[in-house]
């Protein structure tokens, strides 16, 4: 609220001083204002609108029942993974033939049947894990500030300010849009290996699993045009596939983990 308060202190002071004089003085005040919402977006205030969204997006998709081969080969692999963030995490299986998995700041981890059809359990778990990583790191959270300094429908969640609004569905899509679509930097994919390795070991996992999911993306993309077309999704928002194996080798080697077989 104090950096709130300066902001407009200062753009009136520039203002009346005539520094500003052509610019509007109410768009810069607005801006401001969407600027420091975006900063000040807390995790709850995310989830909440993550989980809007969410809703949205089973309701659309074909969301498999719990006696699909799919969902207990699913529930079989999580069994024993905890929450994030204390958050509970909740699975759901959606009948789609893109090779692709994500996870969500409200604990929501949606995996495509394409991804399951594609993938062993270790290499599934890998992906699994690095999604975690994002969503424990708060990458997501970051992603939807930066996105709401500079898209005109999110800037609209922003002048909610700390109340939930309910989003309309220009929102939602632009929401979806970081959801589905999220870039991270290089920086953001390491720490998410490095979180996903810590959080497979502690559930008891091998974390050899990651290694296996990226050399399996690695693969696809250089497989056939239509393996290639269904993973190039989640495999071109995950550049530098090679540093990475080196990356997770390197600790499963230092940690005495034996690679598995399959
Ligand atoms: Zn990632």
């Amino acid at each position: 609220m104090k950096r709130f308060l300066s902001l407009i202190a200062a753009a009136l002071l520039l203002t009346s001083c005539g520094v500003l004089s052509n610019l509007n003085s109410e768009r810069l005040l607005q801006g401001g204002v969407y600027a420091i919402q975006a900063l000040t977006l807390s995790d709850e205030q995310v989830e909440a609108y993550v989980s809007q969204y969410i809703a949205q997006l089973d309701a659309q998709s074909k969301v498999l029942p719990e006696s699909s081969p799919y969902t207990k080969r699913l529930r079989k692999l999580t069994a024993n993974l905890d929450g994030v963030n204390e958050k509970p995490l909740n699975f759901k299986v959606y009948q789609q033939d893109e090779v692709n998995a994500f996870a969500c700041a409200d604990g929501s981890v949606r995996v495509y049947t394409g991804i399951m059809d594609a993938m062993t359990d270790n290499e599934l778990l890998g992906v699994i894990g690095h999604e975690m990583g994002h969503v424990a790191l708060h990458h997501t959270r970051k992603q939807m500030q930066k996105s709401m300094l500079t898209s005109a429908a999110l800037q609209g969640i922003a002048s909610a300010g700390d109340k939930i609004a309910a989003l309309t569905d220009s929102q939602l899509g632009a929401l979806g849009e970081v959801i589905l679509n999220a870039k991270f930097s290089r920086d953001m994919e390491t720490e998410a290996d490095d979180y996903g390795y810590n959080y497979l070991c502690e559930a008891g996992k091998n974390p050899w699993s990651m290694v296996q999911s990226f050399e399996k993306l690695q693969k696809l993309s250089s497989g056939t045009a239509a393996q290639a077309s269904a993973v190039s999704n989640l495999f071109s928002s995950h550049p530098d596939t090679q540093s990475r194996i080196e990356h997770i080798s390197q600790r499963c080697l230092q940690d005495g983990y034996k690679r598995p077989t399959k």
